[in-house]
């Protein structure tokens, strides 16, 4: 075997589909312990986000898109422009099976890796001359992070809901165990993916009283559920500080880790939709797919990646520490009272020092004591870019 990738969530399927449609002999194989590949998710990006070479790749796995989006907070609503789509779980299976059903195997978890082969839960060993890490999120004593969770029903209506867009903050909603707000999709005229989000300090999620919440939230729209098509559920990394290169250092010398398991996310949205993206063309273009060659790039992009991101790990932790739980929200709605380009960049991951100053400047809706008490990880956050 050429490459082997353990776990066929988003990162390692989007890195193996790239590498497929360059190298179409190498030989790949996705060990995936769950039943399906890509579990159950729905991904959404903005267009801004990447650029066309990236965007042009992820096509075949969109399953819904939209030219606008809004969002509502106590003080004003707003509709941003902007193409913003979504991928789903279903979709990316699709793509998959089509393109390398023969490279993919469900219901096999790898128990073992190394820089040459895996080992399975039955005791079989795979060789190979590169092994991929794509098993999703872990704990490390390395990392400090704050949570984004959420349960979210796609949820078909007995009627037309009527949303021209996505709705991806409404914060009129009570506040509770940190920032609150729901996100919608309008997926079709007649159903809506509605998401209950907590941005908490822990990541304990209370699902009958999420799923309670979500039915409140759905009467007071004046909709009526027919029927809950789907249900899933996340618990999303936001970082606040960390020693990257310590985190990076964990795990089998010579196995490249990919996605969550490299920390490459989005610091204040934890999505990580964008980087897979990115890494898996990055990789795909390498001339070395050895297992120390890709896990050097890998290491260097997230490292780099994460340093260059200290601005926003100083704004989590201003969110999370500065700001009392029940008035986060007033953080956000400051910042969705900025110009919409801006808007667009912090998304993007490509703020200017002008952007940061703006941010930054103004009345913070936090205490400024507690807002400079945040600074500690690193001083100088506002000129990393
Ligand atoms: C419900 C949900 C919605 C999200 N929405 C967005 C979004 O809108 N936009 C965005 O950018 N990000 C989003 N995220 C965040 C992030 O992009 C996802 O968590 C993403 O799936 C992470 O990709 P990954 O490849 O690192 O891990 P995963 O996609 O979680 O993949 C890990 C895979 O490894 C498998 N696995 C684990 N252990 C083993 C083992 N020992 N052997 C074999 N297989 C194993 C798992 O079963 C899983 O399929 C969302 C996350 C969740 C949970």
């Amino acid at each position: 075997m050429d490459i082997i990738f353990v776990g066929a969530g988003l990162a390692n399927c989007l890195l193996a589909a790239r590498i497929f449609e360059r190298r179409p002999q190498a030989r790949l194989l996705l060990l995936e312990a769950g039943e399906s590949v890509g579990g159950n998710h729905s991904w959404s990006l903005h267009s801004t986000d990447l650029s066309h070479r990236h965007h042009a790749f992820l096509s075949p796995f969109r399953a819904h898109g939209w030219n606008s989006h809004e969002v509502h907070f106590p003080a004003f609503s707003r509709t941003l422009g902007g193409h913003y789509h979504t991928i789903s779980s279903d979709r990316l299976a699709q793509v998959m099976n089509e393109r390398l059903c023969a490279s993919i195997r469900t219901g096999t978890r790898v128990v073992e890796m190394a820089e040459d082969h895996v080992v399975l839960e039955d005791g079989a060993r795979i060789a190979a001359k590169a092994v991929v890490d794509g098993r999703g999120p872990v704990a490390s004593r390395h990392l400090d992070l704050g949570y984004q969770k959420f349960i979210g029903q796609e949820i078909r209506l007995t009627h037309r809901h009527g949303l021209a867009r996505p709705v991806i903050m409404d914060a009129r909603v009570e506040q509770m165990d940190g920032y609150r707000f729901v996100y919608v999709l309008p997926l079709d005229p007649e159903t809506v993916l509605v998401e209950d989000t907590y941005y908490s300090d822990g990541p304990d999620l209370p699902a009958d009283a999420v799923r309670r919440r979500i039915a409140d939230y759905v009467a007071a729209q004046g909709w009526t559920a027919d029927y809950v098509v789907r249900e899933e559920e996340g618990v999303l990394p936001i970082a606040l500080g960390g020693d990257i290169d310590a985190f990076l250092a964990e795990g089998p010398q010579g196995v490249a880790k990919v996605g969550l398991r490299a920390a490459l996310f989005h610091p204040t949205t934890g999505y990580s939709l964008p980087d897979a993206a990115r890494l898996a063309d990055q990789i795909s273009l390498q001339h070395d797919l050895s297992g120390p060659a890709i896990a050097a790039t890998v290491r260097e992009e997230a490292a780099r990646r994460w340093k260059a991101r200290g601005f926003f790990r100083l704004l989590n932790r201003m969110l999370f520490r500065a700001a009392e739980p029940h008035q986060r929200y007033a953080i956000l709605q400051r910042f969705y009272g900025l110009p919409e380009d801006l808007i667009a960049r912090f998304y993007a991951d490509r703020l200017t020092f002008s952007d940061k100053a703006r941010i930054l400047t103004g009345r913070p809706p936090v205490s400024v004591l507690r807002a400079l008490s945040c600074l500690s990880e690193t001083k100088s956050a506002i000129g990393a870019s």
